[in-house]
């Protein structure tokens, strides 16, 4: 029973936190956050919040789940843990990659464990490039991601990842790793139709597989919906050229399910709304919605004929893959989400519905573009719109336009996060349609008061 400022300095002395402003947290303080239910969080003052990022990206069947809650503690009573290394393997581990494949596209028989989702790329790197030492084709190096895409924050997947102020710490990327713009219609396309702008964007691969060399190019690396780049939804067009490209030079092409898979986007998979085929695709949040860690890499027919009839062993793994706890909760997890239905509740309800109010938001002042995919979702934050361009232009980035609505988002008890000047939201996956109304109006709230304090600053 320490006071919220007990608990801040605490934190502040010992606690370093990932992407964030060590010297920042001495003075300002952390918000401590101390239990949760359904969609909301409360702080340890009693705030109640509206949780509009579903933790982080990961809590999709909202907080308080009894099933998973029981399923963690009858597992770590029978079998905390134990290992998948010496030929060994425990019940939750087998069923879970049962279940596994029966959720995933045509082809999808196989799963590799890890313990989270850059653990997962990381392991995307050594499967490619042993899948091409293995077809004879050692000199297919090469990965190709985006520029602004996220893939965790170990060496690999920093790298795989375009995040500039990644790159600029620790000397990233690693080698034969390369990068390709983003599909983001609103900075590269506006001069455009979406559907010509999907092509160009996807073209930019194949420009850059003939300036590297198709023989050396390995594998293509994106998320379906590009989730901490800021909720980047590409246009229809893109993916399945992207997929056109890569069967073309025989790339193999690699989905970044991390945020978008287990219903984020209205079908299990974000590669099955965008309308392609991944030869591998990477897991981990919504697996387990978040109650506890685990991620893999679930491996397509292509890949797994390879590894697995001509590969041998596979000098690769973690203390937890295939943790027995983790898999029981993932386990509970998904049972939930098909017994309540809860992938066709996004794709057919809570899903275009939350498009429909974001759309709404294109009249407010601020608001430049709206975008959204299932339940996650963005918003520009723009300046000087008028009927000739309703797009509107960016701010300066050093006004920290988002961080102001972010300011709002806090004080009005929402959680939305600022990528540069965009707003995003990403909600648990069992919101109700009066639990979005609730969330929109908080939005709409913080935007009025955004663009009231711009108006007073001039
Ligand atoms: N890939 C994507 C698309 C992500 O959004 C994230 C995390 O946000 C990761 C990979 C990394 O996952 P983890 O933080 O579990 O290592």
């Amino acid at each position: 029973n320490r006071t919220t400022q007990e608990w801040q300095a605490a934190d502040a002395r010992h606690f370093l936190h990932p992407f964030t402003d060590f010297k920042g947290l001495a003075a300002k303080g952390s918000r401590i956050i101390s239990k949760a239910d359904n969609i909301y969080l409360w702080d340890s003052e009693g705030h109640k919040i509206l949780d509009g990022m579903s933790g982080l990206w990961c809590v999709n069947v909202g907080y308080g789940q009894q099933s998973l809650i029981e399923a963690a503690a009858k597992q770590m009573a029978e079998l905390p843990f134990y290992n998948a290394f010496f030929q060994t393997a425990t019940m939750p581990a087998i069923e879970l990659a049962e279940v596994l494949a029966e959720i995933s596209p045509p082809g999808f028989e196989h799963v590799f464990f890890t313990g989270s989702g850059s653990e997962g790329n990381d392991t995307i790197v050594r499967m490619v490039r042993r899948y091409w030492d293995l077809k004879g084709s050692p000199e297919r190096q090469i990965i190709i991601g985006r520029i602004n895409g996220y893939h965790g924050s170990t060496m690999a997947g920093a790298s795989l990842g375009g995040m500039s102020g990644m790159h600029a710490q620790g000397g990233l990327p690693i080698p034969n790793i390369s990068h390709i713009e983003q599909p983001h219609w609103f900075e590269h396309g506006q001069d455009m139709s979406r559907e010509d702008f999907g092509l160009k964007a996807a073209g930019w691969l194949e420009e850059k597989i003939l300036a590297l060399g198709a023989d050396k190019v390995a594998a293509f690396i994106g998320e379906p919906v590009q989730g901490a780049g800021g909720v980047i939804v590409p246009p229809s067009t893109y993916w399945p050229e992207i997929q056109r490209i890569c069967d073309k030079y025989g790339i193999l092409l690699v989905s970044d399910e991390v945020i978008c898979g287990f219903g984020r986007t209205g079908n299990w998979f974000g590669c099955e709304t965008m309308g392609f085929k991944p030869d591998l695709m990477t897991f981990a949040k919504g697996v387990s919605s978040g109650y506890i860690p685990l991620g893999g890499v679930l491996v397509g027919a292509r890949v797994a004929k390879v590894l697995i009839e001509e590969g041998g062993e596979f000098n690769h793994g973690f203390t937890y893959s295939g943790h027995p706890t983790a898999c029981a909760v993932a386990l509970a997890n998904l049972k939930l989400l098909r017994e309540q239905h809860v992938v066709e509740h996004v794709r057919d309800d809570i899903g275009p519905y939350l498009a429909q109010r974001f759309a709404e938001l294109n009249e407010h002042p601020l608001v430049g573009e709206t975008q959204s995919c299932g339940m996650m979702a963005a918003l520009q934050l723009v300046k000087g719109k008028t009927p000739d361009k309703p797009t509107g232009t960016a701010f300066a980035s050093e006004l920290e336009v988002g961080m102001i609505c972010r300011k709002y988002c806090f004080a009005n008890g929402l959680i939305m996060r600022a990528v540069g000047d965009r707003m995003i939201v990403a909600p648990p996956l069992v919101m109700t349609r009066t639990q979005i109304d609730e969330m929109m109006g908080l939005i709409r709230r913080c935007l009025d008061q955004t663009w009231e304090e711009l108006s007073q600053s001039g």
